[in-house]
């Protein structure tokens, strides 16, 4: 009998529930599935829930952590992206469930060429960043956003000062992740910060009152409107990115180093060495995507599979570096594709301080200054429409 089987099972052995979707590039559509994962042996299984039927059987599948595991969040099984939807039972629901939640975080123009150190305190503080993008508000577009302070006697001045430059909206995600962040934060005002909280971010980088580093939402409605403002789930496409699409050359921080909590040092380096980062956002490439965009080395270079899976199996951060002759020097900062190699040759590039191997190399770059424009347009442009 089914149902006393499916019982004992679950008595039996610890076992985690989700109801998860997944996008069927081929087909265009959204299709269903239960996850199952069973931490004991960290084997996954997954049910088709159209048709009725398994659709994975209990496979061993080392690479999904129990800490990606709650609603909100993406996860990749056998390089599929799974939206985790729903929580499958109560007690996948209790167990893993209560304090996971999404805010959302905004860099502010003052201090946005120190991006990689504020990164650096969201991971040490166990927040993971699930969405970012470098945009420039307009007047009007932040005056929507800080619509609550329009009758405060600052209001001109702070909307003035969020829409003269770029800032970078970020999702955060992780325990109690709204209050976490705005603790980070610190007071308001960065001198009473200093004196109150130190070791805050307006403390270390902030200038006074309004200038001020970071924005955090300051409630669950507040998160969820201000989420939507730049992340539209719906209808709308938000604030436009930042990309100038001349004179650049495209990076892409790999999937692997976002996941290692690399971030942050990556963007330090690259603005330790002087180059300018003129746009970012994060990507979650899907496997059609990947193969289109890495196109020139299939056939040439016997990582291009590895390579595919590697872009597709999470979400990447991909900038453009903007200057005159930018697509070789930049390729100078990463250095060899091979990180043993670079370590070796060039032991302060970016593959020699924060690779691993030949595919999880830790950075992309343009190969052919030529290509520079077409690879970032492949991203800004087209991806993001
Ligand atoms: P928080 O950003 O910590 O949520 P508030 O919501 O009170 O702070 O204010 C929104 C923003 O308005 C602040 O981050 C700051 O940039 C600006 N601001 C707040 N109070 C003042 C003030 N008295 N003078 C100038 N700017 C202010
Ligand atoms: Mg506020």
């Amino acid at each position: 009998d089914m149902t006393f089987l499916k019982l004992s099972i679950c008595c039996l052995e610890e076992r985690y529930a989700f109801l998860t979707e997944w996008y069927d590039p081929t087909a265009a559509l959204l299709r269903r599935y239960q996850l199952f994962y069973y931490p004991k042996d960290s084997s996954v299984e997954m049910f088709d829930v159209k048709n009725q039927r398994i659709f994975l059987r209990r496979t061993k599948y080392e690479d999904l952590h129990q800490e990606d595991l709650f609603v909100g969040n993406r996860v990749n099984v056998f390089s599929r992206q799974l939206n985790l939807i729903e929580y499958g039972d109560q007690y996948t629901a209790n167990k893993l469930g209560s304090k996971k939640e999404r805010t959302l975080a905004v860099i502010k123009p003052d201090v946005i060429t120190k991006i990689g150190d504020v990164l650096e305190l969201i991971y040490s503080s166990n927040l993971i960043v699930t969405k970012a993008k470098m945009v420039t508000l307009t007047w009007k577009q932040a005056a929507d956003f800080y619509v609550e302070h329009q009758s405060k006697p600052f209001f001109n001045n702070l909307v003035q000062f969020v829409s003269s430059g770029p800032v970078v909206a970020m999702e955060l995600m992780g325990d109690e992740a709204m209050s976490t962040w705005r603790r980070l934060l610190g007071p308001a005002d960065s001198a009473v910060a200093r004196k109150e909280a130190p070791q805050s971010i307006r403390a270390q980088f902030g200038t006074d009152g309004i200038k001020n580093v970071g924005h955090g939402s300051d409630s669950f409605a507040a998160a969820a409107r201000e989420l939507e403002f730049f992340f539209p789930s719906t209808i709308g496409h938000g604030p436009s990115n930042t990309a100038i699409l001349t004179d650049c050359t495209c990076c892409i921080i790999k999937t692997h180093a976002i996941s290692e909590g690399l971030t942050g040092k990556i963007l330090n380096s690259i603005s330790a060495a002087g180059f300018e980062i003129s746009a970012l956002q994060m990507f979650n490439v899907d496997r059609a995507n990947a193969e289109e965009f890495y196109e020139v080395y299939k056939g040439v270079v016997a990582e291009y599979p590895s390579m595919v899976t590697e872009l597709c199996s999470g979400p990447c951060m991909v900038l453009e570096i903007h200057g005159t002759d930018v697509p070789q020097s930049f390729r100078e900062l990463c250095g060899p594709v091979d990180p043993e190699i670079s370590r070796h040759l060039r032991p302060t590039t970016l593959r020699a301080l924060y690779g691993k191997d030949k595919v999880k190399n830790a950075v992309h770059c343009t190969d052919m200054p030529e290509d520079g424009v077409l690879e970032v347009q492949y991203f800004f442009k087209i991806l993001d429409w």
